[in-house]
């Protein structure tokens, strides 16, 4: 009995291994996952869970990123080994003597007369090479299941992986309804998706009679329910400008984003170190994670989401449009370079307007126009003065979507720091700090924390003139559009007016002669760039580069932000970098002649990436 028990397993997942091939999208995995005795008529019940077919994944080309593919766990009932040959079955399923033992330890552990998995994620062909032995040892069966297979090597950060349900996601009243042995997504679009995804499972109810035949419905299937496919997701993601951004990227250490300024939606992901999506899948995925979690260079951490710099330069740009909406200066406003207040970038001619201070990135000018936003005489105690200015500014800075999560749809987002005066009162005490305490903000240092997809952002509101979209990455569930949250203009309060002088500057400073970041320029493929370099302090080693940009000028259509850390000066590799993904997006190709970048950039590693 408890042979025929194994072969019908074993028989059941060759079936399923054809049809699957052949059925592909109209199948539904049956899954067996308990049956009960009716001491009434010696029938017994049959639970059948349907598990639905998992979504797909598509970029925003229609190109096929995630698919379902079938695998298959080797089963172990530990009442029903009897007399197992141990090195004959070792042989056969290529398992280590220790390995079995631990895995059968484990397994009585679980429950003597229940199955539980000895080997994970088995592929057709792993299966076939061991299927027609597996009736000579009684007590082991076969378990057919979906996993993930990939036809990209890119994106892993944001994809996620989808994984067995541990115990401690079971006890979470949001995955009641999950048995173990249940698969879903762990992290990345997988997790955040997961109702869309993963469909509704049905329940079926069988009576089988002592021989195992069918006896029909249980009760008429009154209990039955049917399932429901998932959903497929449309990614915003453009899979070639993700490909060329991950290889521009290798052997360095940051993150790219690349954002559509008029939708919100990212073109490119990228955080260096990558990893390819198939590494968190298939057999021996539990040791293939654990190498990247202990990889000293840390692949797991989600750098654009998570890694929150000082943004440096850049950030000059919110400073001067929040004061220029607040009227405290205007765009012909001139300060002078003075030294004394911080110390400037270089020697440069006296910055009369605010474009001449962009195009040279002038610390003491950017310095004066925060002070005058800042202390405004709304108290004649200066440090009260400075709270209030303080409070005040800080407000209107974060309706950039600063200092909060922005709401990408991935959960691992953090939120940055735009100090408050609460924050000052805390370090420093109470009317014990005043501008000269925080002036560092000004110019993009000291407290302040932004992410990568942050500094995207404000990128995308600059080219928009005032507003953004939530970044996201998918624009379609389904049939239907990204989720409703994303349909939503945001304004951040600065009037259009005020970006006139702003974008000029920015495009003085790559094709203007002598600007910071010429190393972006696109003039001689008829684009207009307008960026921003900038150079992040770094107080445990060399600087990091960051440049900052959207093209075309005129009528945006992407926005792009690098960070390279340990990089030093953001001129030198981030701004060519983010000008070949311009070009890249915008013409569809890289001109020949600019391809000496691609060289230069994937120059030696050690170049970039410093071991400690
Ligand atoms: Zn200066």
């Amino acid at each position: 009995m408890q042979y025929l028990e194994g072969r019908k397993y074993v028989v059941q997942a060759i079936f399923l291994a054809v049809a699957l091939v052949f059925a592909a999208r109209l199948f539904y995995i049956q899954v067996m996952d308990g049956s009960y005795k009716l001491a009434a008529d010696r029938n017994t019940l049959q639970r059948i869970v349907q598990v639905p077919y998992r979504g797909l994944i598509y970029d925003r080309k229609g190109q096929i990123l995630v698919q379902n593919t079938p695998v298959y766990d080797l089963m172990v009932t530990p009442r029903e080994v009897k007399k197992l040959d141990t090195l004959r079955f070792c042989e056969l399923i290529q398992l280590s003597l220790e390995d079995l033992r631990a895995g059968l330890k484990a397994a009585k552990a679980f429950s003597r007369v229940k199955a539980s998995p000895l080997v994970s994620n088995l592929s057709t062909p792993e299966l076939a090479a061991i299927q027609d032995n597996l009736i000579d040892f009684p007590g082991f069966s076969v378990k057919a299941h979906m996993a993930r297979s990939y036809n990209t090597k890119n994106l892993a950060h944001a994809l996620g992986y989808v994984g067995a349900i541990t115990p401690a996601f079971l006890e979470k009243p949001k995955f009641s309804k999950y048995n173990p042995g249940d698969f879903l997504g762990i992290t990345g679009l997988e997790s955040y998706y997961e109702k869309e995804l993963m469909g509704r499972r049905g329940v079926q109810y069988r009576m089988v009679n002592v021989r195992g035949i069918e006896k029909g419905a249980f009760r008429g299937g009154e209990f039955d329910t049917l399932s429901v496919a998932g959903q497929d997701l449309h990614l915003s993601i453009d899979s070639d400008l993700q490909a060329y951004a991950e290889m521009l990227m290798q052997g360095k250490r940051g993150s790219v984003v690349a954002l559509d300024p008029k939708t919100g939606e990212i073109l490119a992901f990228v955080s260096a170190p990558m990893f390819e999506p198939a590494t968190l899948s298939g057999k021996g995925m539990g040791n293939r994670y654990m190498d990247l979690l202990n990889n000293t260079e840390r692949p797991l951490f989600n750098r654009p989401l998570m890694a929150t710099y000082p943004p440096g330069s850049t950030f000059k740009l919110v400073n001067e449009l929040v004061a220029l909406q607040m009227g405290v200066v205007t765009p012909q406003t001139g300060f002078p370079c003075n030294w004394k207040l911080v110390r400037c970038t270089h020697r440069h001619e006296y910055p009369s307007n605010v474009g001449i201070a962009i195009k040279n990135s002038c610390n003491p000018y950017f310095y004066q126009v925060m002070r005058t936003a800042v202390m405004r005489g709304r108290s004649a105690n200066r440090f009260e003065d400075a709270r209030l200015g303080l409070g005040e500014w800080r407000r209107q800075v974060m309706k950039f979507g600063l200092g909060e999560k922005l709401g990408v749809d991935l959960s691992q987002e953090k939120k940055g720091l735009i100090p408050s005066p609460d924050f000052y009162d805390k370090r420093n005490g109470y009317h014990r700090w005043n501008f000269r305490t925080v002036y560092s903000l000004s110019i993009g240092q000291g407290e302040i924390g932004i992410t990568g997809l942050q500094m995207a952002n404000i990128m995308a509101t600059i080219a928009n003139r005032g507003w953004y979209y939530t970044p996201h990455f998918v624009k379609g569930i389904g049939a239907g559009g990204p989720l409703p949250q994303y349909r939503v203009r945001h304004t951040v309060g600065v009037d259009p007016i005020h970006f006139d002088e702003i974008i000029p500057g920015m495009q003085g400073v790559v094709d203007g002669r002598g600007g910071t970041g010429g190393n972006a320029s696109l003039l001689d493929v008829g684009i207009s760039v307008a960026g921003k370099t900038g150079t992040v302090q770094n107080p445990h080693g060399d600087d990091h580069a960051t440049f900052a940009a959207f093209a075309p000028a005129e009528d945006p259509k992407i926005a792009v932000v690098v960070f390279i850390e340990n990089a030093g000066f953001g001129g030198s590799s981030a701004a060519p970098l983010a000008s070949l993904l311009m070009e890249k997006y915008i013409r569809g190709s890289v001109a020949p002649w600019r391809k000496r970048w691609e060289t230069w950039l994937q120059g030696p590693g050690e170049k970039f990436v410093r071991h400690h």
